[in-house]
């Protein structure tokens, strides 16, 4: 009988889901979800779930050793950084085969007015020659960036941030799917004037950009970090394939 192959998913998004869903569909494939943790109500995989972090790539790599995993599959977000270096520690400590499941980034189309900054600081100089009602989907650890500016601020994050740093703001809950007549009736309510998003891709949170580009408004998109070097899929299939046949 061929063996179980033990995949890690490095998760918090759609695709990791999508793939952990994948996985319980086919024989011989046994699949553990990890989560940071960050959402008190995360979408949950199914099969095995661990939440909260390793400990670094040392704590990754015990792990890895002592639950006996043959690959790990990075299907975390396009920027969490950290988790990503330390997935690639870990599996070069453990020579366990690492892939990296990486969405596409949202394509540029006629009509977008978008200007791509290199980060937040970059997207909080460029912000007052735009506009004065910003819509900020930056997430709710990457506020800070913005405080400094007299500016006013609608923030949409799934969770309340601890803490919202800006002078003049309002909080609103949302998690995707968004549609997109929706997202412009919310940007006419709040008489927004220029859009901040991370060049995240995904389905979820497209229509805001569809939106912006129906209302011609600017958007300043924030690019995204280089992945850590080694192979990296766009989808779903891709991984499943990579998990059945590896190179
Ligand atoms: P990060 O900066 O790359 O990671 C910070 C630390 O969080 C890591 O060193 C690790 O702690 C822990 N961690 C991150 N992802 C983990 C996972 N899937 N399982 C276990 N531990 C994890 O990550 P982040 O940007 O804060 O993102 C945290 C999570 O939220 C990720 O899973 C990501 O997919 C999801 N997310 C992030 C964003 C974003 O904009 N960054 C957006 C949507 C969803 P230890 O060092 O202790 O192992």
């Amino acid at each position: 009988m061929a063996r179980v192959i033990r995949v890690l998913i490095l998760g918090g998004t759609a695709e990791a889901v999508a793939l952990a869903e994948a996985c319980a569909a086919r024989a011989g494939i046994e699949a553990i979800s990890s989560l940071a943790g960050r959402t008190r109500t995360p979408i949950l995989p199914p099969g095995e779930v661990r939440t909260g972090g390793f400990g670094g790539a040392e704590g990754l790599a015990e792990f890895l050793a002592g639950r006996g995993i043959d690959r790990l599959i990075d299907a975390t977000h396009p920027f969490a950084v950290q988790i990503g270096a330390h997935a690639k520690r870990a599996c070069e400590a453990t020579g366990v085969p690492r892939l990296r499941l990486l969405r596409p980034p949202w394509p540029q189309g006629p009509g977008d007015r978008w200007t791509e900054v290199a980060d937040l600081a970059e997207a909080a100089r460029r912000l007052p020659a735009l506009g004065r009602s910003v819509f900020l989907t930056v997430g709710q650890r990457d506020l800070e960036a913005f405080a400094g500016l007299d500016l006013w601020f609608l923030v949409r994050t799934i969770e309340p941030p601890a803490r919202l740093p800006l002078r003049r703001a309002q909080w609103l809950s949302g998690r995707g799917p968004f549609a997109v007549e929706a997202e412009v009736a919310l940007l006419r309510e709040h008489g927004i004037d220029v859009l901040v998003t991370k060049a995240s891709g995904g389905a979820a949170t497209y229509a805001k950009l569809v939106a912006a580009r129906r209302l011609e408004l600017p958007v300043l998109m924030v690019r995204r970090p280089p992945p850590p070097r080694g192979p990296v899929v766009d989808s779903v299939q891709a991984a499943l394939a990579w998990l059945e046949h590896p190179a």
